[in-house]
């Protein structure tokens, strides 16, 4: 072999391997083709699904898997389709968060039999077998949390009876959308320590709706909230103030603050009411540093994602899958496997350490 061709002998293999350590020496990668995780978020009107969508396409990458990722518009059918067409592509992986959690039966029973592994992401997928694992926050206890935040924003404590000569209270409690399981826990968490204080009369539901049949808002919409928080101040409100509000999101909660501020709440003479929230979303901090709002909810949806991609990642190499629940989530047809993350109360004391020094949310987008 003459020098020459020696050398571009070598010169070659560099090449090589060169190009195959830039194909990621990530896991998913290493030997077998790289796997495909197809990603299903929900809408893009509302900023969390974004973030959660970024993240996980961030966290899969650095594993070294190949990532696909839509957003269905909150519309259902959109959501199956875009389901099966990671399927027909060869998707390993499905990671979603479903519109409505009971629609996804016939699409991902097709998943199944491609091999595919599927993870309910934040929210259940129920009425199938075909879901393997579930990654999430305590719903309930985000619940919890809402409905301590609305007794605290009035002074009361849970678990304490009313100091004398403190209430009754007028509050309106919202729901979140009835085909979404969450809105349950939610609901069910807040009242758990909300109805006591129903019970002894120092809270006063002055339209008497009560229950997700009635309170629920369909597909968390804001624009629904604003009319019915508008048509529940005509209808109840002329003589009285609302002292309360439980909200369940902050884009619900949006709309129940433009339908105060239409009657007239936020002066000097009509204050705003104590209102809740929950995702911590830019719009509703602002809302929050302004006095409109009291609270919300973080969940941060960076853990979600890093915790989602390692469990596809660990199920894929078929090691002990991290979970920590395995009793709350029945879907109506099995108990999935859950792993919940912890939700954590924002208001205007600590909003800057856990959003802005967590790199959440930046100091400059609240301005
Ligand atoms: C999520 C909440 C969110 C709501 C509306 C729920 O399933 O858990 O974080 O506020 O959907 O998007």
């Amino acid at each position: 072999m003459s020098k020459k061709i020696l050398f571009s002998f070598l010169a070659v293999l560099m090449l090589l391997s060169l190009v195959l350590s830039a194909c990621g020496g990530g896991a998913a990668s290493g030997g077998d083709e790289q796997k495909l995780v197809g990603i299903s978020m929900p809408t893009k009107t509302s900023t969390r699904w974004i973030s959660d969508g970024e993240s996980m396409v961030k966290s899969f990458e650095e594993l070294g898997y190949a990532t696909d990722l839509q957003f269905a518009d909150n519309d259902i059918p959109n959501q199956i389709a875009q389901i099966e067409t990671m399927v027909n592509k060869g998707a390993d992986v499905l990671v979603i968060a479903a519109i409505d959690g009971s629609t996804l039966s016939e699409v991902l029973a097709k998943a199944k039999e491609a091999g595919v592994l599927v993870i309910a992401y934040d929210r259940l997928i129920s009425e199938t077998e075909n879901v393997d694992y579930y990654a999430t926050f305590d719903n309930f206890g985000v619940g919890v949390i809402q409905g301590t935040q609305l007794l605290n924003g009035l002074g009361l404590t849970p678990g304490e009876a009313a100091p004398a000569g403190v209430g009754p209270f007028n509050v309106e409690l919202f729901g979140g959308s009835p085909d979404d399981t969450n809105a349950f826990y939610f609901y069910d968490g807040a009242m758990s320590v909300i109805q006591p204080f129903i019970d002894s009369g120092t809270i006063v539901i002055p339209s008497g709706q009560m229950g997700m049949d009635v309170v629920g808002t369909l597909r968390w919409d804001g624009a629904v909230a604003q009319s019915r928080m508008e048509n529940l101040l005509s209808a109840n409100y002329t003589d009285k103030r609302v002292d309360g509000v439980l909200s369940p999101y902050d884009g619900l909660s949006r709309g129940i603050i433009a339908a105060l501020r239409g009657v007239g709440y936020g002066t000097a003479d009509q204050p705003w009411p104590v209102i809740t929230g929950q995702d911590a979303e830019v719009a509703s901090v602002k809302a929050m540093i302004a006095g409109e709002q009291a609270y919300t909810v973080f969940k941060d949806t960076r853990e979600l994602a890093a915790q989602t991609a390692k469990m596809v990642d660990q199920a894929l190499k078929g090691e002990t899958v991290d979970v920590n629940d395995t009793k709350t989530y029945d879907n109506g047809v099995k108990v999935v496997s859950s792993y919940l993350l912890t939700p954590y109360s924002v208001d205007i004391t600590n909003y800057e350490k856990l959003l802005i020094d967590s790199g959440y949310i930046k100091a400059e987008d609240l301005k």
